[in-house]
């Protein structure tokens, strides 16, 4: 039977997410093609990946607009730029599904986009469900959308659910390795750098997420986003540390029965998945070996020294505009931080506090998101202009 091949649109095709998916393509060309490739800064990575998949638009932020354009000229491909080109070229008739692999708050209005338009979604950027999930989660509704998580915790208890829909989740649990600091002290982190903070143990990634799992914060951003995807409360969700990043998240049902998908920590698997679910495709990424890890390990995270994850459970119970609130504060500490402007540990106290500064709003519209965003990272930037070291 000849497979129908699926047109999807890559949103962050240059970052660490959208080169794998580029090589699922790659090593699926009769299943996948490209109709949409967009990037914001690495103008020559796009170019190059345009000319070799060809897709039918690119889109690329303004500064680069000239030289993108300029390099693609003798090809027929359309060159875009700016929020407005990423929101219609998602809403293509000729794209089939979208993945959203742009980082942070960015990557909200383009995903509301594809999903106003009908597309399925596959999430990589989790920060858009963190921001607006209720939104996000009830449009996707209306409209009939679903959204395949790519994120590996979520595809993993997603991969669980398979042939469950029926049976209720008792909990869930989300692993995570920990992250390079794991098992230190707050004294110890008062020292660290962002090179050692950029060192991840299992994963190589774009570098606010790295930075998000040394903080713990990324778990925290996991547990509101599995909120909003398997509709649970807070309660439901647990975080357990795992360091060899095998198993990837488990289900618990209510007889008590507990289901975990694991694998060699490969984003390609998950993002794989997403692209061509309910299907499973062969692939020839590298296999598990149980005699390599004589002993999978669990234990507590260590919530005093991280308190991200309770700053993400804070604000997932009290809900409104908070998780909006924490994700642009974090945004902002993570980027200082990244420009040497303030410590580790500065990072979750910036959240902290810009989360009880802004003014709390219980139901908001996409506009007040929008606005929550933006006034709580001035909250968030001033704070970090201030020395406000614990
Ligand atoms: P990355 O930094 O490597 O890539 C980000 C991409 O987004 C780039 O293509 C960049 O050009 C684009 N981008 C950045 N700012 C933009 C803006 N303002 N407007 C338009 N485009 C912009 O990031 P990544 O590690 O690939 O992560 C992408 C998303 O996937 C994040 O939300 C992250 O949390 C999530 N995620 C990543 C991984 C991973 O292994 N990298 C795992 C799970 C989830
Ligand atoms: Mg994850």
């Amino acid at each position: 039977m000849k497979q129908e091949i699926r047109r999807i649109a890559i949103l962050g095709s240059t970052g660490s997410i959208g080169t794998q998916a580029l090589d699922i393509v790659r090593a699926n060309p009769e299943r996948l093609s490209v109709e949409v490739l967009t990037a914001q800064n690495n103008a020559d990575l796009l170019i190059e990946q345009a000319i070799a998949f060809e897709p039918n638009a690119v889109v690329v932020g303004e500064d680069k607009y000239a030289h993108v354009k300029e390099a693609l000229q003798k090809h027929d491909i359309k060159v875009y730029t700016g929020a407005e080109a990423l929101c219609q070229v998602v809403q293509m008739e000729t794209v089939d599904m979208v993945l959203a692999a742009i980082v942070g708050f960015a990557g909200l209005r383009s995903t509301i986009a594809a999903i106003e338009a009908g597309k399925p979604i596959a999430l990589a950027n989790k920060e858009t469900l963190v921001v607006a999930g209720a939104l996000v989660t009830s449009l996707a509704k209306e409209k009939g959308v679903n959204i395949y998580p790519v994120d590996s915790e979520h595809s993993a208890i997603f991969q669980c659910l398979a042939g469950e829909f029926h049976n209720k989740i008792e909990k869930i649990y989300l692993t995570a390795s920990g992250g390079p600091f794991r098992g230190k002290d707050k004294k110890f982190l008062s020292t660290v750098t962002k090179a050692d903070a950029l060192k991840h143990p299992n994963w190589s990634m774009g570098s606010k997420i790295t930075i998000d799992s040394a903080t713990m914060m990324n778990k925290g951003l996991e547990i509101i986003e599995a909120g909003w995807l398997f509709g649970l409360k807070p309660e439901q969700i647990d975080v357990i540390i795992h360091p060899q990043s095998i198993i990837h998240s488990l289900v618990q049902f209510e007889d008590g029965s507990i289901k975990a998908q694991m694998g060699l920590p490969d984003m390609k698997l998950p993002i794989q998945y997403a692209l061509f679910y309910p299907q499973r495709v062969a692939s020839t990424f590298k296999r598990f070996d149980f005699a390599a890890y004589p002993s999978l390990t669990f234990e507590k995270p260590d919530m005093n020294t991280f308190p991200a994850i309770q700053l993400a459970y804070d604000a997932m119970k009290k809900g409104g505009n908070l998780p909006c609130v924490l994700n642009a504060a974090n945004e902002v500490a993570v980027s200082a931080f990244l420009n040497d402007e303030i410590s580790f540990l500065d990072i979750p106290a910036v959240v902290e506090k810009s989360m009880n500064k802004v003014s709390f709003i219980a139901t908001p519209t996409l506009q007040e998101y929008i606005a929550s965003d933006s006034e709580a990272r001035k909250e968030a930037h001033s704070l970090t202009k201030t020395k406000i070291s614990l």
